[in-house]
Order: structure tokens, then C-alpha cells, then sequence
């Protein structure tokens, strides 16, 4: 008996992670990258990215900068004509950058997203020390920079001091979204 093996493609990856499923029914209208704010910013545009990865350009659409200046603001999957999910794909090209080690060189976001979960894990937010944990790991010279926003914040009672603790059921739910994430291949 013959038994007939497919090869797993580029396409097929990122349609096995949630929200990464639209990437075959796109039409290339590019109305997602005419709206998105931060597009000039991307090495490569939002519908761009989608062209590459199913030309199976993997190395590429990974190490780009594109899913990284993301700023979720959903306008791309509210105007999206074919009811794309392009938030979530940018999200899902971040999972799979981070599984396969191609992380663009200069994003720190990967640093936020670990220290986030690490405190969710903990039960607080503590968002001062977030902050200043996340820029004396990532870029130490940025914390001194970011004093005076920092200090307009805490006047201003945007920022705070004390941590915030989040309750027991809160956190038990947190706990249950993080695993959830985790299972499915997020960051751990
Ligand atoms: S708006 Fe939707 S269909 Fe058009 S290029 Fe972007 S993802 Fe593709
Ligand atoms: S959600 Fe991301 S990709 Fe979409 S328009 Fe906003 S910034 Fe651009």
C-alpha cells in the first residue's frame, strides 16, 4: 500500500495557529496596508507579508519588521473586504518568529510580551517596575530618556507606584487564558 505523505508548506504553518487561517482567501485588494498607520514604517506592507508567505518566502516574512510595529488597532481586519483576520495573522507571524528564532534584530517587543506573562504568572502589575525592568533589559540608555514621561505620568495619576494586585479569580483566569496561549504555541 502506497501511503501518500504531504509536505507541511509555509501556508499550512501559519493557518495552524489562530487567526492565521485567512492567509489563503486574501485577494491582494491592499486596502489593509492603505489604512494601516504604521505601514511606512514595515520593511514589508501587511498585504505584502501575506504575498511573500505564500510564495513561501519563510526566512523573510518572519525575520520582517512588519508584525512588530503592529499596533493592533484592527482598522485592516474591519476594512478587510474578505473578513480577514489581519490583526490576528500579524500576531500569529509573531508566534512563529519567536518559535523559529528570527525575531528582527532591533524589536523588543518579544522582552515586554515575556515580562507581561511573567508578572500575569505572579498575580500583579506592578507598572513602574515593569517599565523600568523592561528598559534596563532592552535598552538602559531609554530608561534615563523616558524619566521626564515617566514622572508626567505619575503625576498625573496614569502610572502608579504601587503594584496592582489582581484578584483571585482574576488571576486564576489569566492563569487559564496564559496556559491556553501557551498550548497553542504562544510565548512561555
Ligand atoms: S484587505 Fe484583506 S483581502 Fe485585501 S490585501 Fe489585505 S488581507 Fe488581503
Ligand atoms: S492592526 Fe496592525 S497591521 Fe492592521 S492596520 Fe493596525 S497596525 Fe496595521
Amino acid at each position: 500500500m502506497v501511503t501518500e505523505t504531504k509536505t507541511r508548506t509555509f501556508v499550512d504553518e501559519i493557518c495552524s495557529i489562530p487567526g492565521g487561517e485567512g492567509i489563503k482567501i486574501c485577494i491582494q485588494c491592499g486596502t489593509c496596508t492603505a489604512s494601516c498607520p504604521n505601514a511606512d514604517k514595515m520593511d514589508h506592507t501587511p498585504s505584502e507579508l501575506i504575498a511573500m508567505a505564500r510564495a513561501g518566502m519563510k526566512k523573510e516574512v518572519l525575520s520582517s519588521n512588519a508584525m512588530w510595529y503592529c499596533l493592533s488597532c484592527y482598522i485592516c481586519t474591519v476594512r478587510c473586504p474578505r473578513g480577514i483576520q489581519q490583526t490576528s495573522l500579524m500576531h500569529a507571524l509573531e508566534s512563529l518568529s519567536i518559535q523559529e528564532g528570527l525575531v528582527h534584530t532591533k524589536t523588543v517587543t518579544p522582552t515586554m510580551y515575556r515580562l507581561f506573562n511573567h508578572y500575569c504568572h505572579l498575580g500583579v502589575l506592578p507598572e513602574l517596575w515593569f517599565m523600568t525592568r523592561f528598559y534596563l533589559s532592552t535598552n538602559p540608555l531609554r530608561a534615563w530618556r523616558m524619566i521626564p514621561t515617566a514622572w508626567g505620568l505619575l503625576k498625573h495619576g496614569r502610572l502608579s507606584i504601587r503594584s496592582r494586585k489582581l484578584t483571585p479569580s482574576g488571576s486564576n483566569q489569566l492563569k487559564a487564558i496564559l496556559k491556553k496561549a501557551e498550548s497553542l504555541g504562544g510565548l512561555q
